[in-house]
């Protein structure tokens, strides 16, 4: 590395995600964002469209995501156009409810590939299941294949729960990928059973990857984050503003030197907290008995004024910023090999 390189800013995000809508025809009780079929709150078309022009020069890929964005197919594909005109890679997350016929999946995923589509996501988990059954992912799975689209199923399970395997299996005869998470005790999952959460008794030590996923939401604030934003208070540094007042490109760009993502990106809220602790500070931010996940540190550090004033005087320091760029940019090294030792694998896998 550089000095040049040390000295500058060297964050990047990995997608900018506009809920375009909060509404969704499913009401999973483990969703933090609380949507479901009574939520009308909603994107304009030309608020949506403004985002994606305003955000052209600091992102390089945008993901349509919600609620559920495929609530409004046509509007989804104007998006969707608009945001292939602007040369974005161009994803859409889904619950998945349109997909109960194979001709109707294959149908909208070619309207949707056409229109410029990248790739999709789906999120599939026994929550959904309330509502809908595991069939319509298969076929979306299956379209996806035909079209040539690259599907991610995101599987959120209770610790114990093998559902993630079992998804995986139903998939196994399609090029679909299956991530699994816990879920996170926010929105409606604050109503699910305790036993539906991990439990550590130590602040977790996780780093996290969705800060570098930044989200926007009708109306206009930007979170470094796609679901925990709403709970994001004043003065909370990863609520990075508002596009409606000031404008998208300067406040992603401003994003790139907030050492509080830095942070999250490498050591995780873990890291905030060492370094309050390294400080002195170690009584600002009372530790709760036990943590379900790792956004419940990061809210009660990022949330509390007192510890944001301190942690911001710490971050201030030209030599705490070197290190902090030093430490993300071996991360995106180290992503970097790992990403090459897997084509690598994979081609002599396939070469043999
Ligand atoms: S978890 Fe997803 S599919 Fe379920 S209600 Fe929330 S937005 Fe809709
Ligand atoms: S740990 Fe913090 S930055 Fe990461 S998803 Fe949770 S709230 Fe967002």
């Amino acid at each position: 590395m550089t000095a040049a390189m040390a000295e500058n800013a060297i964050f990047s995000f990995t997608c900018l995600g506009i809920s375009v809508t909060m509404q969704c025809p499913l009401r999973c009780r483990h969703c933090i964002t609380r949507s479901g079929p009574e939520i009308t709150r909603q994107m304009s078309e030309d608020e949506a469209l403004h985002y994606i022009r305003s955000a052209r020069h600091a992102v390089d890929h945008i993901g349509f995501t919600g609620g559920e964005p495929l609530l409004d197919q046509a509007r989804l594909l104007r998006l969707i156009e608009a945001a292939k005109a602007e040369r974005y890679v161009v994803s859409v997350m889904t619950s998945g409810h349109w997909g109960a016929r194979p001709d109707h999946a294959k149908e909208i995923i070619g309207r949707m590939k056409a229109a410029g589509l990248d790739m999709l996501g789906v999120s599939l988990d026994r929550y959904h299941l309330d509502f809908i059954d595991v069939s319509r992912c298969c076929n979306i799975a299956e379209a996806a294949d035909e079209h040539g689209i690259p599907l991610a199923v995101r599987v959120i399970a209770e610790p114990g729960d093998d559902f993630a395997e079992q998804v995986k299996a139903l998939l196994a005869h399609t090029k679909a990928s299956v991530h699994s998470h816990f879920p996170v005790r926010l929105g409606r999952a604050e109503t699910l059973a305790a036993a539906a959460f991990r439990h550590s008794m130590t602040p977790p030590a996780d780093s996290c990857e969705t800060v570098t996923a930044l989200d926007i939401e009708p109306g206009g604030k930007v979170y470094a984050c796609c679901g925990p934003g709403p709970y994001m208070h004043g003065g909370n540094p990863l609520a990075l503003g508002n596009a409606l007042e000031e404008d998208l490109f300067a406040i992603i760009q401003k994003a790139l030197a907030n050492p509080f993502m830095k942070v999250i990106n490498t050591r995780g809220p873990k890291g905030l907290l060492d370094d309050l602790h390294a400080h002195g500070h170690a009584r600002i931010v009372p530790l709760r008995a036990y943590y379900t996940d790792t956004c419940q540190l990061c809210l009660d550090i990022c949330n509390n004024p007192q510890a944001v004033a301190v942690l911001r005087e710490i971050y201030a320091d030209p030599e705490t910023q070197r290190t902090q760029n030093a430490m993300q940019f071996a991360k995106m090294v180290g992503e970097f090999l790992e990403i090459r030792r897997f084509r690598q694998d994979t081609g002599d896998r396939h070469a043999s």
